[in-house]
């Protein structure tokens, strides 16, 4: 029986982008046989913790890697790890009044909710967040500033979601943790690049597992040996709680060999096949499309519709059947954008067709 018809679910065509609210990513034939093969056997699961940590830090060029259930996950077992220093009464006793370094200072405009907080994850992670700069700007200087003798990391988020005006670099921010002998723990959650940032010298980077690299639901933990397996460790106390499964660890595997051997879909490719969907778009009446860059600079495309009512527009989109979900981080400015990555092209003809609809029964009330 359908998926959707069995459980009274709508059907959902994504052109939001890579979004935890509609299942983040598609994994291949290749990742679903390999998370077939991990549900369907028995494994020594510290081993195969270890033994593809190894193998992907191999494949990757980074001292030690873990898979974790998620960046998330990612997050607080990496700074669990690094306020209890592999101490295993703190792996047990997490919040132990023995511990009083925990500060973890990040720019202000990093403190960001991507469908959760950031805050939580420190929370989690028995960390005190420490703010440094301004909601509109962060210098070096600032972040320096911020430092105690309680400072155990300093922690960037890499994001379109956070301020990227006036923002420190994170080779800026790696300077300064460095001179202070404290680890840069990176946010890389949705970038696709996992060399770039091991090879800048940051101590730990975290992706997650089904964005760029559209793995199962699962996170990575990249770099320096010794926080890899401080933040391993803590499988065996605040990771319990976010424990990751057999399959999705042997997963997440095959969809970081894909990746690495055919790398995600170019922003030429994408171009291309946006010329006919914006060619279409720009025949709908009172609309200014365009082709525009992701904000954070990542080498992704999408098309920029200027409309009025786009809140409204939205919202008939995804009312319909199927859901049609664009991405709607500027709809506050009359923007409506789609993100094709994961759209074929009758799916863009749906897209447009839907909103000619939408659009004349607009015009036809008013
Ligand atoms: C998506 C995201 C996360 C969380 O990733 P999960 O794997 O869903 O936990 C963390 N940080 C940023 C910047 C993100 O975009």
């Amino acid at each position: 029986m359908d998926i959707y018809e069995k459980y009274g679910l709508k059907p959902v065509i994504n052109a939001d982008g890579k979004m935890t609210i509609l299942g983040v990513s598609q994994v291949s034939d290749q990742v679903a046989a390999a998370q077939k093969q991990g549900a369907q056997n028995f494994f020594e699961m510290a081993e195969l913790t270890v033994q593809t940590g190894r193998y992907l830090a191999d494949l990757i060029g980074s001292e030690d890697a873990l898979i974790v259930n998620s960046a998330s996950a990612g997050i607080a077992q990496v700074l669990a790890g690094i306020i209890g220093r592999g101490n295993a009464y703190h792996v047990t006793h997490p919040y132990t009044t023995q511990i009083t370094q925990r500060e973890v200072i990040m720019p202000l405009g990093h403190d960001v909710d991507y469908g959760a907080p950031v805050d939580v994850m420190l929370a989690v992670a028995g960390a005190q967040p420490v703010l440094a700069g301004y909601a509109n700007r962060c210098t070096a200087e600032q972040l320096a500033m911020q430092i105690t003798p309680q400072t155990v990391a300093i922690l960037y988020i890499k994001s379109h979601h956070t301020v990227q005006k006036s923002m420190l670099t994170i080779a800026d921010a790696l300077q300064v943790a460095h001179d202070h002998h404290l680890p840069l723990v990176l946010d890389a959650a949705a970038e696709g690049d996992l060399r770039r940032y091991l090879q800048l010298g940051v101590d730990v980077v975290i992706y997650s597992g089904a964005k760029a690299i559209s793995g199962p639901a699962s996170g990575l933990v990249l770099g320096r040996q010794t926080y890899v397996e401080w933040a391993r460790q803590q499988n065996y106390g605040i990771g319990r709680a976010m424990k990751i499964g057999k399959e999705n660890i042997l997963g997440l595997v095959a969809a970081v060999e894909q990746y690495l051997t055919t790398g995600p879909e170019s922003g030429a490719s994408m171009k291309a096949r946006l010329a006919p969907f914006i060619a279409e778009l720009q025949t709908l009446p009172n609309v200014q499309v365009e082709m525009v860059q992701d904000g954070a600079g990542r080498d992704i495309f999408r098309a920029s519709v200027r409309i009025a009512e786009a809140a409204k527009i939205c919202q008939a989109l995804r009312q319909g059947r199927p859901a049609i979900y664009p991405r709607e981080y500027r709809v506050n400015e009359g923007l409506i954008e789609f993100d094709i990555r994961a759209l074929t092209s009758a799916e863009m003809t749906q897209i447009v067709e839907r909103l000619r609809t939408i659009i004349e029964e607009e015009s036809t009330c008013n």
